[in-house]
């Protein structure tokens, strides 16, 4: 049986996966779905799930839930020698293996696009996975325990830098400080002017997915709320914690969240594969990998031709990956049906984006939106998009608790390190226990 490996459970292997089992008849191929993580994540989301409005669980899909007709591995490829048709498989526990295949699926989306920047490596986060999101949440809340139970501390606490003004750093950047803002209410002695939230951006603009009137916009906006946005700005060192920019400005801050961009995932550059200067994988307009018999590509890792003349490529986005996904599952089956294959063209429609409860900037179909109507638009399109009845079912829970209690400001910073107090008994008793039997 024809054995189809798609690299990557994200939104193009998911929805590839997905659309595959449904259509595939039986015995005509068999699918293998090989992701490091057991979950797809609903990237958009994760803002709203480090702001407290989404509960983190409700934002991933189970892979194996959404695929029962598939094999699902829990592991990360690691090359593919497709001469052989051969991928490597280093599974979450034990030892690689090789993995045998006749169709190859490129999906290993993008990862953040950093730069030796000291510090950056000890002391920053990125902002692409719930567990990131997760962690940011606890972070920030803790980081007001720290300024209101040690004064000292305060500034450097209170200072928050989101690095990059794409969709990913702007929406969390605004929705990180109405978490804080609110959160700040029962903290006596702390008030919104106590905090400095700065964002820093290399370009002369930021949100370049809506025009720049929209940009501009969303500016004064956050200007509005007390917050800074840095143009023309970089980081140059947060060494020890002390964040210096390219404008001369120095301070200290204890968060440094980094969304500067994203590149090709390197799969393709170390499997040898035909690759475009940003490092994915070229495909054609029917999203199979130039030159390469047998290998697809969509989403984030792969170069696809953009038919609508928008631009010479499409860009890297969820609206992109789903849909390319679909072509891409069904141009796999008119293969092995001997049938004809189809082109990917897909005029992209906009964007949206949150910046906090009831706060928003959109601009889908060149109409503009802003405040509530776009926030609205916001939380009605993804909500639309997240996968599954059963997330859009907890997602509108989770909203309506928000909507009808109090937001949660509760932060379980413990969970970051959740075997350190426990260390510290069993160090304890064990020290103790010597000492005794070393006086008896
Ligand atoms: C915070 C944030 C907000 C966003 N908001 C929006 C938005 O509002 N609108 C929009 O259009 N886009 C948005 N995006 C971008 C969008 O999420 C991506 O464009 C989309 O996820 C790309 O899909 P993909 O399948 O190519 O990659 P992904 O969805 O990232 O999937 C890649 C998968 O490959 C897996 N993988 C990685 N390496 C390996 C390996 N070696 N072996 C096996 N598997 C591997 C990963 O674990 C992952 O599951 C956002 C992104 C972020 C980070």
């Amino acid at each position: 049986m024809t054995h189809i490996l798609i690299v990557g459970g994200g939104y193009v292997g998911m929805y590839t996966a997905i659309r595959l089992q449904r259509k595939l008849r039986a015995g005509e191929a068999r699918v293998t779905v090989v992701d490091p993580q057991p979950n797809m994540t609903y990237q958009p989301f994760l803002p709203e799930a480090a702001a407290g409005s989404i509960e983190p669980r409700h934002v991933v899909v189970p892979l194996r839930r959404v695929l029962p007709k598939c094999t699902v591995v829990t592991g990360k490829v690691t090359s593919v020698d497709h001469e052989r048709k051969i991928a490597t498989v280093v599974p979450a526990e034990g030892l690689p293996t090789s993995m045998p295949y006749d169709i190859l699926v490129m999906a290993a989306g993008s990862v953040s696009r950093t730069l030796p920047i000291p510090g950056l490596a000890e002391s920053g986060i990125g902002f692409a996975t719930v567990g990131e999101a997760i962690y940011l949440r606890n972070h920030v809340l803790s980081r007001l325990d720290v300024a209101s139970s040690t004064p000292e501390r305060k500034e450097r606490a209170l200072t928050f830098v989101v690095v990059g003004g794409g969709y990913a750093g702007v929406e969390v950047f605004g929705e990180l400080e109405d978490m804080a803002r609110y959160a700040l209410r029962v903290h006596k002695g702390l008030s919104a002017a106590d905090m400095k939230w700065v964002l820093v951006e290399a370009a002369d603009r930021i949100l370049p997915e809506v025009s720049p009137v929209m940009s501009d916009y969303t500016i004064r906006r956050l200007t509005d709320r007390g917050m800074q946005v840095r143009l023309n700005t970089k980081l140059v060192s947060m060494a020890g914690g002390r964040v210096e920019l390219s404008d001369g400005t120095c301070f200290e801050a204890d968060t440094v969240v980094w969304t500067a961009g994203v590149k090709a995932n390197p799969l393709a550059m170390r499997s040898g594969m035909p690759i475009d200067f940003r490092g994915r994988l070229i495909c054609t307009e029917t999203l199979q990998a130039r030159g390469l018999q047998g290998v697809w590509g969509a989403g984030d890792s792969a170069a696809v031709p953009d038919l609508t003349g928008l631009g010479a490529l499409c860009t890297p986005s969820a609206q992109h990956a789903v849909r390319q996904a679909k072509v891409l599952a069904d141009n796999i089956i008119a293969t092995l049906r001997g049938g004809k294959i189809k082109p990917y063209k897909h005029k992209h429609v906009g964007s949206v984006a949150s910046l906090g409860l009831h706060k928003g900037v959109a601009q889908v179909y060149g109409i503009r939106l802003r405040g509530w109507p776009a926030w609205l638009m916001h939380r009605a399109y993804h909500w639309s998009r997240v996968p599954t009845a059963g997330r859009k079912l907890r997602v509108l829970v989770d909203w309506l608790t928000v909507l009808l209690s109090r937001r949660e400001i509760v932060s379980l910073g413990q969970i970051q390190d959740p075997r350190r107090d426990w260390e510290v008994v069993v160090r304890e008793t064990t020290h103790s226990l010597k000492g005794n039997t070393r006086t008896q």
